[in-house]
């Protein structure tokens, strides 16, 4: 029951606004900086169905009257006073132009916006509406809509779209940046919005409340996904957070609603193609081999939530919770020794990796690889190879999950790799056991260095597989049961090859 109300509680508190929300302050408009101009007090939405063309977190404010600006204090353009809340107008600030809409008649014809950081090139300026492109500058792209409005992205770097070229909102224009002709300026995106105004014609009307309230809408978007399977073989999904649909979004995976319970995350990085057409990108899923920390035969209440990148909030996804029975099963092979650096280097933790079970009867091994090197094969997209003790041993792209290992993210292997004698295959997924406080690493491929083994050395069943672990291993998701994980069956075909591994080059 007390699991019941704090699972409501989170569900509450996973939907409610995001602090980044609540965060942003802006000033009304017309409020130009005291001594920069008159503003226009106009509560006008000009461009109401506005998406804001920066992705991320971003700062209005002018870019010549604060911080290192030409008239502003003293400091650096990317003093962290310029990247802060509230926004400010800077529409109408001084300059030359004719602007039959400012105070003056003359003035700055759009608004300054800073994205989330001061890096040039980085942050993606995106398509504020549906529209074609009509023009492109030395650091200029013009973006008309249907109804003849025109949007102006000036500053701009690494230009994505040509002169004709229809794009969606949200398309990714360019990166903000600080191009200015020949002379550069602060790292910024100047905004414009030229629309028909009747008796004036075509004139720059004020963007900054169309920008608030596109910006509002975008910090209440939360990442959403699935999680599409979770049972005692692996747990996948994918998660995308539409407020910046590059980034690679975190999904917290805990068990058991416990503050205490062990906490750990998968990255949504990895590629599907059937997910490029409705998210408009395609590296967004995740999946890794299921944590074996419950493995112990009673039922685990598993919850997956995306990690918001702007504001480190939860959110829950669909699908999400599902309850894991997974039974234990009879630890194999040797037990190679591992130590902080190896766990580090190969990104084990004892959420995902560590069976509770005894061990200790395994004959121990060698010492486990303390870096990983890990090497897509050039020839065989199927296949990984990971260099341990001299050896190239392969691994099916399809088991990298269970080492946590992203292979689109590998480099090839070299031909110094692959003049390295084959050995065993790998294990397929990572299985920490702790003997007496020392952590291993369990491996049926390796040779134990004891000559002596305490076990029998083909502990096999009556029908020549395995013995424990495919009568014993069985899962269930919710009420219905699973068979023993693929990663684990996996294991019984390796086991005959596995009892003597070639002797080993002493260098790479
Ligand atoms: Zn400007």
């Amino acid at each position: 029951m007390k699991h019941v109300l704090v699972s409501a509680l989170f569900v509450m508190l996973a939907f409610a606004p995001s602090a980044s929300a609540e965060d942003f302050t802006h000033l009304p408009p017309g409020d130009l900086i005291p001594g920069s101009g008159t503003g226009r007090v106009d509560e006008k939405l000009y461009a109401p169905e506005l998406l804001f063309p920066i992705e991320g977190k971003a700062y209005a404010n002018s870019q010549v009257y604060m911080t290192g600006g030409l008239y502003g204090p003293s400091g650096d353009q990317c003093s962290v006073v310029n990247f802060s809340y509230p926004w400010r107008d800077n529409y109408c600030e001084e300059r030359s132009w004719d602007m039959p809409l400012c105070p003056a008649g003359t003035g700055h014809q759009g608004q300054d916006i800073r994205a989330a950081s001061c890096e040039k090139s980085l942050h993606v300026a995106r398509a504020a509406i549906d529209g074609t492109i009509t023009s492109i500058g030395s650091y200029s792209v013009y973006l008309t809509a249907a109804d003849g409005t025109r949007y102006d992205y000036l500053h701009m770097d690494n230009v994505q779209v040509s002169v004709g070229q229809k794009v969606k909102s949200g398309a990714e224009l360019g990166r903000v940046s600080n191009n200015f002709g020949g002379t550069s300026t602060s790292v910024h995106l100047h905004f414009n919005i030229k629309q028909n105004i009747a008796s004036l014609g075509s004139v720059y009307v004020p963007p900054y409340l169309s920008l608030v309230k596109a910006y509002e809408a975008t910090l209440s978007q939360p990442p959403r996904g699935v999680v599409e399977l979770a049972d005692c073989d692996r747990v996948a999904g994918w998660a995308f957070a539409p407020e910046q649909p590059d980034a690679q979004v975190a999904v917290d995976v805990e068990a058991d609603a416990k503050p205490s319970a062990a906490v750990a995350e998968v990255l949504a990085e990895r590629d599907r193609s059937d997910l490029c057409q409705t998210l408009g990108s395609c590296n967004h899923a995740f999946s890794a081999a299921s944590p074996l920390s419950l493995f112990d035969g009673t039922s685990h209440v598993v919850r997956l939530r995306a990690i918001d990148p702007t504001d480190a909030k939860r959110y829950e996804l669909l699908e999400s919770p599902s309850t894991l029975t997974c039974e234990p099963f009879q630890p194999k092979g040797a037990r190679r020794r591992l130590d902080q650096s190896a766990v580090a280097a190969w990104k084990l933790s004892s959420f995902w990796d560590e069976l509770p079970q005894d061990a200790s009867s395994l004959p121990v091994g060698h010492t486990f690889p303390s870096s990983r090197e890990a090497f897509a094969d050039p020839s065989d997209a199927s296949r990984l190879w990971i260099v341990d003790e001299g050896q190239r041993r392969g691994l099916a792209v399809g088991d990298s999950d269970g080492w946590h290992i992203n292979p689109a993210a590998l480099k090839k292997a070299t031909d110094a790799v692959l003049q390295l004698s084959e050995g065993q295959p790998f294990p397929r997924r990572a299985v920490w056991v702790t003997v007496k406080g020392s952590p291993f690493i369990l491996d049926e491929g390796d040779t134990p260095e004891e000559t002596v083994s305490p076990v029998d050395p083909e502990p096999q069943g009556p029908d020549g597989t395995l013995s424990g672990a495919s009568e014993s291993a069985s899962c269930a998701l919710g009420s219905t049961a699973n068979p023993a994980p693929l990663w684990l069956l996996g294991l019984s075909a390796v086991i005959g090859l596995a009892r003597r591994r070639k002797s080993r080059p002493q260098s790479l």
